[in-house]
């Protein structure tokens, strides 16, 4: 017994259900669970990305806030003088430019600084001028002035930056733009010992150092800080670009928004647009500085600020993709291995379906399917040994049949050919002539049984030689004419014009025709056709036995060759036959090195042909 070979992995490939399902599952089991992780993995790198973008971008607006508030607070603070004494007199003019120097050394964002009365009496009873300034301190470049001469001096009586003071309050005035600068107008009250106003100091404060601080600032490599008044003009930013301090940025959406107090996070997805400044996308954040208005703006360029994460998404997304590929590469392996026994257990199935019991399935799983495979192959073997009992058991039936057939034969021809034959009442005579019929048959029988068991046994003896075509054919027409006129049905032989050898066995090839004809007689109504022609090809005679008769149905055409076949149809029931005849003629025919196929078409008739060797050109 030889072994069914492996279908290839390509012939696989190709095409089988079971395999495309278990491929869907397979994939669908771990590709799927990897695509989810995936995705839910980049989700959440994005989100607390985005989240940590966000909290840069907030704490470094924090920082600023806090920067520029604690700038307020010092410079205030050293405005917001207390002098040692009770007295609601002012500061001895002598002390004033002291004071006012002093301080401008102190701290250099003073680019002037200036003592104002704030009116009433002053020691010695001298009234003094509400809102005019007494005594001012000047920087110019490296050098402070100092100015006391009344006629140079203002009167700023009508001028928030006095009356606040003042009232007791400290003063922020609003952003200027100068040449050097961005400056802000800062006053508070001096006091004595009873918390009295005595006077009110006023400065001009450069804010040259948060100029810088906010120049300085960055977030990542590019991201950067813009600082706006409360009117919405810059005072300081990046330094990038051809914004100058005191351009009004209040056309902006984003400046209103800060300005108007709105909180901007950066998380939303509004906080993702393109930059004004930089004209890339950006994701930004905003805040209002309480106490004075201002708005601090913070913008990082989105490929920047995604920099980091890229390479960890871009490491997450060829995780998957690797991992994917891995399931598509190692999934049809698997799956090619599970299906694989499956498929050849479906081909040795097909093998014995067709009555090839010699294959046996090879698979070597080590595992259920091949305790499978080996159960298989001992039901193949198990249905060998039944048909080769069967195929005996036929044979020596048959064998034995023969014998008693013979006799009865014999001895029903002795009795026909006998005188006293006469004195038989015609009853008897009709009794005999049924026994004789009934024999015929069972001999025809026992016959092609005979016949089917040496086919399958291998048995089948044909003696070929160059024989005339038309001496077999036309002798077994003959033989079969009474048969045909019984149905007075016309039988033709259409002859060939000269003699043509065929390899053949004479008897065989007789046999064959007594079986084609008697079958097209068997299955034709009364009055039909039979004709018998030959079609001469180069290397082959074609014998065709064209019958006008009840036609075989196309859906029941397929099995005709296979023994013990037989058409059921309604114009052929109580027609006798064993189902044999064209399993034993298609057996000779290929034996002789012939084919035999046929057409039919059902009330119509059918057409059985043959092909035969020519023998000359069997022996070039
Ligand atoms: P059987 O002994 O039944 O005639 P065969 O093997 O000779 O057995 O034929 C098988 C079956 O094929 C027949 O039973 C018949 O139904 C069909 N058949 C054979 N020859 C013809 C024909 N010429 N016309 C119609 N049916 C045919």
């Amino acid at each position: 017994m030889q072994s069914i070979t492996s279908s290839s992995f390509f012939q696989f490939i190709k095409g089988s259900e079971l395999r495309n399902r278990f491929i869907l599952y397979f994939i669908a089991l771990s590709a799927m669970p990897v695509l989810v992780l995936g995705g839910v993995a980049l989700y959440l790198i994005d989100l607390s990305h985005r989240q940590d973008i966000s909290k840069l971008e907030v704490q470094l607006i924090d920082q600023k806030v806090e920067e520029i508030e604690k700038f307020f607070a010092d410079t205030l603070g050293i405005l917001e003088l207390r002098v040692g004494f009770f007295q609601r007199s002012p500061i001895p003019p002598e002390s004033q430019i002291f004071v006012l120097e002093g301080l401008m050394e102190e701290n250099s964002a003073f680019q002037e600084i200036s003592f104002i009365d704030v009116g009433g009496l002053i020691a010695n009873n001298i009234p003094t001028v509400a809102g005019k300034e007494i005594a001012k301190a000047v920087r110019a470049e490296k050098n402070i002035s100092l100015i006391t001469d009344a006629t140079r001096l203002a009167n700023i009586s009508r001028l928030d930056s006095f009356t606040d003071p003042a009232r007791g309050e400290s003063f922020v005035g609003d952003v200027y733009y100068t040449l050097s600068g961005p400056m802000v107008t800062l006053s508070a009250p001096v006091r004595n010992k009873n918390n009295d106003i005595i006077q009110v100091l006023s400065a001009e404060v450069s804010l040259s150092e948060i100029h810088r601080s906010i120049k300085r600032a960055r977030i990542g490599t590019n991201g950067y800080v813009i600082l706006v008044d409360k009117e919405g003009a810059v005072i300081a930013h990046h330094g990038r670009g051809e914004i100058k301090p005191g351009t009004d940025l209040i056309g902006l959406s984003r400046v209103r928004a800060v300005l108007q107090g709105e909180i901007m996070d950066a998380l939303g997805d509004q906080d993702r647009y393109i930059s004004f400044f930089e004209g890339v996308p950006v994701v930004g954040a905003g805040k209002k500085i309480p106490k004075i208005g201002w708005g601090l703006l913070v913008e990082w360029p989105i490929n920047d600020a995604d920099a980091v994460m890229s390479d960890v998404r871009n490491q997450v997304v060829l995780y998957v993709l690797f991992s994917i590929l891995a399931v598509l590469v190692l999934g049809p392996l698997f799956v090619f291995r599970l299906v694989q026994p499956i498929r050849k257990l479906q081909v040795g199935a097909t093998e014995i379906e067709k009555g090839n019991f010699e294959k046996l399935v090879d698979i070597r799983t080590n595992d259920e399917l091949e305790d499978l495979g080996s159960a298989f192959n001992k039901m193949a073997k198990g249905l060998k040994r039944l048909k080769e009992l069967q195929e005996e058991f036929v044979f020596i039936a048959a064998h034995d049949l023969r014998a008693p057939v013979t006799v009865i034969k014999g001895y029903l021809s002795m009795i026909s050919e006998d005188r006293s034959m006469q004195s038989f009442t015609d009853n008897v005579k009709d009794y005999l002539e049924q026994i004789q019929k009934a024999n015929q048959r069972l001999e025809k029988l026992v016959k092609d049984l005979l016949e089917v068991a040496r086919s399958e046994a291998g048995r089948i003896v044909v003696e070929v030689k160059p024989i005339d075509v038309r001496d077999p054919v036309s002798e077994s027409v003959e033989g079969l004419r009474s048969l045909a006129a019984d149905k007075s049905i016309s039988l033709k032989y259409e002859s060939l014009p000269v003699a043509e050898l065929v390899l053949v066995d004479t008897d065989r090839l007789k046999e064959i025709m007594e079986n084609l004809i008697s079958n097209a007689i068997k299955y034709s109504p009364a009055n039909a056709t039979v004709r018998v022609f030959h079609e001469r090809k180069p290397s082959e005679i074609i014998t065709h036995v064209e019958d006008s008769g009840f036609g075989i149905p196309k859906e029941k055409q397929a099995k005709l060759f296979e023994k013990f076949y037989r058409v059921s149809m309604k114009e052929t029931q109580g027609i006798g036959g064993t189902g044999l005849g064209l399993f034993i003629v298609k057996e000779l025919i290929t034996k002789m090195n012939g084919k035999i196929w046929f057409e039919s078409e059902y009330g119509k008739g059918s057409t059985f042909s043959f092909s035969l060797p020519l023998a000359r050109q069997k022996q070039v």
